[in-house]
């Protein structure tokens, strides 16, 4: 059977080993998937003790060792390259292992299977961590016409605008977020998990068609709340993206696309 793992501290709340053991049922896979949580400073030994495993195919990499996983991978995707962070890795036939960052692919299809378009649109990214450089190659390769990158910390939101060089890329101050005319916003910062808002004026909402929040709940969180409230259409949480980017990674091990939305509706309903 093959076997596959999610690596993370804590792991505990994991939906990681509930969502593949649903693809590998609807593909006819029959899989082994555990959580492990590695201790901080054993991550990189337990990866090895777990590919060490003749029937180890791949793992998924959480909080907080995604750059670690990037600085273990041999060959690492773009997406990767520009995350510095890792969220699946695969082992390749020539020994080592092969890293990639699926957040932005599992991003652009959640928002593609809720029926947004994104070509020719104006979209602001909140954020500037690890999450929100996973999904800047997968949405600019999306087609849309401009993205904005406002983060609380200016500077880091200016780097990634730097290292990436696109003309369709800027750095968006916090408080020029209004005057932006963003069309969808996606906050991909940590503030909902302590149930705070990112800090963008209630202006940028008010024309603002689609809020995308990668935090998810069984509640809808505090920046979706604040969208709808200030006039903003339509409010996504980001469990979709979390089914989407596992679909992604279990493809790249298995070769087979799993459907997905049946899988978002049961793990909402079930599990969060
Ligand atoms: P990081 O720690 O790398 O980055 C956190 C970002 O949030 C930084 O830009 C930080 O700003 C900003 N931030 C934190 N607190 C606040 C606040 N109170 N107000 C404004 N900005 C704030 O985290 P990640 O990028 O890895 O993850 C961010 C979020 O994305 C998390 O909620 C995570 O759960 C979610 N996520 C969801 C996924 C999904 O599949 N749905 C996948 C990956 C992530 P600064 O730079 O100024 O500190």
């Amino acid at each position: 059977m093959k076997k596959f793992a999610v690596f993370g501290n804590p792991i505990t709340h994991s939906l990681s080993p509930v969502i593949h053991q649903m693809f590998a049922k609807s593909t006819g896979e029959e899989i082994l998937y555990e959580k492990i949580q590695a201790p901080l400073e054993g991550f990189e030994q337990a990866v090895m003790d777990f590919f060490a495993q003749p029937n180890a195919v791949g793992c998924n990499v959480t909080m907080p060792f995604k750059t670690r996983a990037y600085e273990m991978a041999g060959q690492s995707s773009p997406e990767a390259q520009v995350a510095k962070a890792v969220n699946t890795l695969a082992r390749m036939h020539e020994g080592g292992f092969q890293g990639f960052n699926t957040d932005g692919v599992g991003l652009v299809a959640d928002l593609k299977a809720n029926n947004i378009v994104l070509e020719g649109r104006r979209v602001l990214l909140l954020g500037a961590g690890g999450a929100a450089r996973g999904v800047v190659l997968p949405l600019l390769n999306a087609g849309i016409a401009k993205l904005g990158i406002c983060n609380r910390t200016q500077s880091k939101a200016q780097a990634i605008v730097d290292e990436i060089a696109c003309e369709r890329l800027e750095c968006v101050a916090l408080e020029a977020a209004s005057d932006w005319q963003a069309e969808i916003i996606i906050n991909s910062t940590a503030a909902s998990l302590s149930n705070a808002l990112p800090g963008i004026d209630s202006a940028a909402l008010v024309r603002c068609e689609v809020a995308y929040d990668m935090a998810y709940a069984k509640e809808p969180t505090v920046f979706m709340r604040y969208a709808l409230d200030n006039g903003c259409d339509l409010a996504l949480d980001g469990l979709g993206m979390l089914v989407e980017q596992a679909a992604a990674a279990f493809t790249i091990w298995t070769g087979k696309t799993p459907a997905t939305r049946e899988v978002v509706n049961k793990v909402r309903a079930e599990y969060t």
